[in-house]
């Protein structure tokens, strides 16, 4: 049992993420029948890929992370991150810090945690590299992008974000729980190369597909 597995059997719930049924003692996070149903991200996005998902957002890794995000799970933090985390090894010499995809801090208050810096924490654990949450900030609040067409999700996060120069030279690899069209990973990415940062890597647990392709829809429709 490595470090990471033996704080996770402390912390996390003994119960199946997505549909709380008792777990076997071999069972870790997810019951059989739900473990078996979670999706890989297509190979051309997986780890290491400059913009990289772990899983596609669908059936029990979905209803995890929406008790996660939503219903005030952050007791699913070790699980979700450490399907992240045993991800991210390939990154390992190739980044230097990892930055949670930052809230506003008004969202942030009301939520009570950011779930990107839930699952940040145990990859920064597995790559033995720091995690930094101050170093970047979210300027404004922004509309959910939910229901939102690509062209309206890229304008409602432009310069959304702010990235401090003391991350300078620096590989970051910035973590976040979603990605669908990009949009808002994409000008994250954009404000740390303004302040100087060598090279960007985003990974998400999961990423939308479905929903990626309804925006994408949204804005030919529009035009
Ligand atoms: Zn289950």
């Amino acid at each position: 049992m490595n470090l990471f597995d033996s704080i996770l059997s402390l912390v996390a719930p003994d119960t199946c993420a997505a549909c709380d049924l008792p777990l076997e003692e071999q069972e870790k996070g997810f019951c059989g029948g739900c473990k078996i149903l979670l999706e890989p991200a297509p190979s051309m996005r997986r780890p290491p890929a400059p913009s990289a998902s772990v899983y596609l957002h669908r059936g029990p890794l979905a209803d995890a992370m929406r008790r996660f995000k939503y219903q005030g799970r952050s007791d699913l933090a070790p699980v979700l991150g450490g399907l992240c985390a045993d991800a991210a090894h390939v990154y390992a010499g190739h980044v230097d810090v990892v930055i949670p995809l930052p809230l506003h801090p008004e969202r942030r208050r009301s939520r009570g945690y950011n779930q990107a810096a839930l699952l940040a924490w145990p990859v920064a654990r597995a790559l033995q590299i720091p995690l930094r949450t101050g170093l970047m900030s979210r300027m404004r609040v922004t509309r959910p992008q939910v229901g939102l067409s690509a062209k309206e999700r890229a304008e409602n996060v432009r310069k959304a974000f702010c990235a401090s120069w003391s991350l300078s030279g620096q590989r970051v690899l910035l973590v976040d729980d979603v990605s669908t069209t990009g949009a808002t990973l994409g000008s994250a990415r954009k404000a740390l190369y303004d302040a100087g940062v060598d090279d960007v890597f985003t990974l998400t647990l999961a990423y939308a597909p479905e929903e990626a392709a309804e925006a994408m829809e949204g804005v030919r429709l529009a035009s």
